[in-house]
This record gives C-alpha cells, structure tokens and sequence, in this order.
C-alpha cells in the first residue's frame, strides 16, 4: 500500500523526512491506507509556495475576481460529479453515516458555489469626508490563510473554510485532522482539475503538535482559521499574537436545548435526542445540556429514551446504521471516562444503550447512547464538552431558571428553544448567550449564516458574509484634490 502524498505548489510531493502514519476505519480498526506524516519542513514549503502564488500572483490581490468565481463554480461542479467517491471515502475515514457524508458533500459543493459568488461582490465604500479630498475604501485579501481542521466534519470544515479564503483571492495552507486527511486531499485533486493555479491551495497531512504548530508559528503566514478543542484554540491564539496574525476560532460547546412544556412535544423530544445523537455525539454545537420544564420532565425522559432506544450502532456504510463509532479508542477512552464520572455524580443513568453485536465491528470503537436524568448544571458531565453520545437532562421550573441554567457555562456555541409561545421563543432567544440559537429546531448550519460561539466557544464568525470578511483586509485610500 502506498502511502498518501502531501499537496505543494499543484504537485504531489512526499515529506522531507519520509515519515507516515496509519489510517484506521474507526467501525472497524482495519487500516484503510498509510498516510504522510509531514513535519515543518514540510510547512515552509508549503508557505513559501503560498506566500509566492499571493505575492507575485497568478492568485491573490493582482487575481481576476471573476477567474476566482470561475475556479470556484467548476470545483462544486466537480465536487458534485465526484459526491459518492467523496462521501464513501469520509465514511470510512470518519466513521459517519453514509447519509449524513452525502449531505455534507453537497453542502461543500454550495459553499463552493456561494463563495465564487462573493468573489465578484466584495466591494468596498467612499465614505464622505472633506470636499478637497476623498476617500476610497477597499478591500484586499488578508494573505497566506492557515486552515486547520478537525475530524468530526472534515471535508465540510475544508471546504467551509477554503472556499471562502480562495474566493477572496487568499492562497492557503490547509492541514486537516490526523485521523481523518482523505477528502481534504481529495479536495486538493479536484481544486487542480477545476483549474486553480499551482501554490494557492496545499495541503499538509502530519501531527498538530509539530506540523501544525509549524503553521501557526511561520511567519510567512498571515491568518489561522482553526476549528477544534477550546484548549488548541487558546494555544494557537497566543502563539498565533506572536506575528499578530488574524485568527478565527470555532470551538467547543455545551449547548442547552430548552424544552418548554407547551412545545410540539413529540417533535422536541425526536429532535432533543438527535441533537445529542447526531453524528455520534461528535458535534460541537450538539444539544448535551437538555433542559426540560418540570411539568412534562418524566413523559420527556420516557420519550428520549425511547428515541435513544431506538439507534442501531454499526458501520456507516450499512444503510440500517442510525449511529457510527467514536473516531478513535483514546477518544472512546475520554468519552468512557465522562460516563463513569456521570455514573459516581449522583446523576441517574436512565437509559445505557447496547454495543453493536457484528463479529466485524468488535476492533470498532463504539460507545451506545447515554442519557443521564436529575443532572445538576454544576455537574462535570454538565460543564465539560464529551463529544459523545452523552445526554445530559436537567429540569427547570420557569424561563428565568431555563435562562439561567443555559447562560451558566463557560460555552456560548449554540442553543435550541422548543415552545409554541412566539413571545418566549424570542426572548430566551435574545437571552441566551450563544452564536446560534434554534427556534423549534437542531442543528441545522446553513452556509448562508454566519457561524461561530460566544464566550469560550470561540471568535469571529465563518460563513455568511462574516465568512468572507474574515479572509479581507479593509485599506483605506486617500486622495488630496488640492492643485
Ligand atoms: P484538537 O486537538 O483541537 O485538534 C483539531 C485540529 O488541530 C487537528 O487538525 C489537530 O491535528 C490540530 N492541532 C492539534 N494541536 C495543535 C497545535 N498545537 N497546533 C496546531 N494545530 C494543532 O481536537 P482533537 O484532539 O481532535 O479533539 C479533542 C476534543 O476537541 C474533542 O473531544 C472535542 O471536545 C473537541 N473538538 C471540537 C471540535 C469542534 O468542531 N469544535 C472538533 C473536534 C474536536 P491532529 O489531528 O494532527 O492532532
Ligand atoms: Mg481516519
């Protein structure tokens, strides 16, 4: 078996130093490929190839709007043509349903489409100022962008992230998360046949520790957009004040998802289970905290756990599947550890669902649906992000305490507020500390809409138009039309 290469300046290239590292199918533990392990020599490459295709073009600031739009349109054209390729090989990277790999491919394809929009549409203002001179104000690309991604999203998260760096006519440094590195390396083969000129997309593959750390650190790159731990994220933030380059950072979560008792009940519980459940858990914006109004608190524990009951743990590729595996054992290992700390809480552990019975899912690293009842906010399991299919049930007697319960965390990613009351789905929702707040719904994230947390839960915002902002410098430029 080969191994994977790295993506500098449009070429495959192997790392300096030779190095490779095993890629393991978490439903089963079988090795799918052997994949480069890059090292910082391996990043300078990369950069200066970034720092060069901006600098001296052909993409960057002197680039043609509208050949980026181009570019852009025929990577989603391309995207789309190859979605099943592309939602196969991240199902077996990542351990994701099948389903749920398709979805995220065709929103990568729209993103793609929604930023070559934008390519042609950043334009900038001529604020009034004094009548013998004048203003303009334009906008540029922000440089060499570093993307760093996780492994629960990943090909999403590349794409969420490169299309709207690339739109702007930055050039970038992508290096996606160890245990999952095929589709952003995909992405690679697909932005060259779209057309993209050689240096203004590389793609990296090695330790964050080390290969990452490089990215963060090189001075020839200007801005990090990183999705992962808030831990990584603060660390990278303070290294990243060192050359004061810009940082977006979207991290972890402990969103409430507030059930009020005149809700569409069957709905808020089907859809309170799936926002804990969904993607196995392994979603920053997942719904772990459920606050449930005293009034209804055990009809809606029977429902959920009946919901949990329900999930059939399995490979993601088996179209009864309803839930993967965890992407690696240490990460089992760590979410394992949350449950036995639940266990000793006090907590009451109202449903423990079955591992899978499959002899061909045993090296898997699965871990069933829990879902704890009576928990105290100031609990672990009520404070601490799992990232695993861990509910967390706390009842509350009104708004004020539903409110206070949710906004007493160090985490302000999202929040989702079921009730039919117009006037108090709004006010929870204006009071609730979070980037994203859902009415009747869970977790949805549509590209169009800016994206990011509130407090610890991270900075700046992706998509949207915040999205391509956050890829821009503005410059200011002033004429004296005096003599
Ligand atoms: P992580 O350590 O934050 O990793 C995220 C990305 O950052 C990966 O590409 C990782 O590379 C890289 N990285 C790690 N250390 C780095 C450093 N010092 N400098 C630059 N890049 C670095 O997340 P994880 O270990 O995979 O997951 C741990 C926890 O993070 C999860 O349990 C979950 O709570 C949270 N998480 C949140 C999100 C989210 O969407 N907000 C996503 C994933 C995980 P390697 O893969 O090579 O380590
Ligand atoms: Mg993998």
């Amino acid at each position: 078996m080969t191994a994977t290469q790295l993506f500098i300046d449009g070429t495959w290239v192997d790392p300096v130093a030779g190095e490779t590292r095993d890629n393991l199918n978490p439903a089963t533990g079988e090795m799918i490929t052997t994949v480069a392990a890059g090292a910082p020599a391996d990043v300078d490459l990369a950069v200066q190839a970034a720092r060069r295709t901006f600098d001296e073009g052909p993409w960057g600031p002197s680039s043609d709007p509208r050949d980026r739009a181009r570019i852009l349109h025929k990577a989603a054209e391309l995207i789309r043509r190859d979605r099943e390729l592309l939602a196969k090989l991240e199902t077996h990277d990542a351990g994701k349903l099948y389903s749920d790999a398709l979805e995220d491919v065709d929103e990568v394809a729209f993103v793609f489409d929604y930023y070559a929009g934008w390519a042609t549409k950043t334009s900038g203002s001529i604020p009034p100022v004094a009548p013998d001179t004048m203003s303009l104000v334009v906008k540029e690309p922000v440089g060499v962008a570093g993307l760093i991604t996780p492994w629960n999203f990943p090909i999403m998260m590349a794409g969420q992230k490169a299309a709207p760096a690339l739109a702007s006519g930055c050039t970038v440094v992508l290096k996606p998360a160890s245990y999952t590195p095929m589709t952003a390396l995909e992405l690679a083969r697909i932005l060259r046949e779209a057309g993209l000129p050689d240096g203004a997309f590389n793609v990296v593959t090695g330790p964050g520790a080390t290969l990452g750390n490089a990215i963060v650190t090189h001075p020839g790159v200007d801005k990090i957009s990183f999705t992962g731990s808030t831990e990584v994220g603060v660390q990278i933030t303070k290294q990243a004040a060192d050359t004061m380059k810009r940082v977006t950072m979207e991290l972890g979560g402990k969103s409430p998802n507030i059930v009020f008792a005149d809700a569409d009940l069957s709905r808020a519980y089907e859809m309170s289970a799936f926002g804990v459940f969904f993607n196995q858990g392994e979603c920053c914006t997942a719904g772990t905290r459920v606050l449930v109004e005293q009034s209804i608190y055990d009809e809606a524990i029977s429902a959920m756990v009946e919901h949990a009951a329900a999930v059939r743990l399995g490979d993601g590729m088996n179209e009864a599947t309803t839930m993967g595996p965890m992407i690696s054992s240490s990460h089992r290992a760590t979410v394992e550890r949350y449950i036995d700390i639940g266990k000793d809480s006090g907590a009451r552990l109202a449903f423990e669902g079955d591992l899978p019975a499959e002899p061909a899912l045993e090296g898997g690293y699965f871990v069933p649906p829990m879902i704890f009842a009576d928990v105290d906010n100031q609990m672990t399991i009520a404070r601490e992000e799992i990232f695993g299919p861990v509910m967390a049930v706390i009842p509350f007697a009104d708004e004020d305490e539903a409110i206070r319960i949710s906004n007493d965390s160090p985490y302000g990613l999202a929040a989702a507020v079921w009730t039919r009351n117009l006037n108090q789905a709004i006010r929870v929702s204006r009071a609730v500390r979070a980037g994203t707040v859902w009415i009747n719904d869970s977790q949805p994230a549509p590209s169009e809409a800016p994206f990011g947390g509130f407090k610890q839960s991270g900075q700046g915002r992706e998509l949207g138009a915040s999205g391509i902002d956050s890829y821009l410098e503005e410059k200011h430029i002033m004429i004296n039309l005096e003599g």
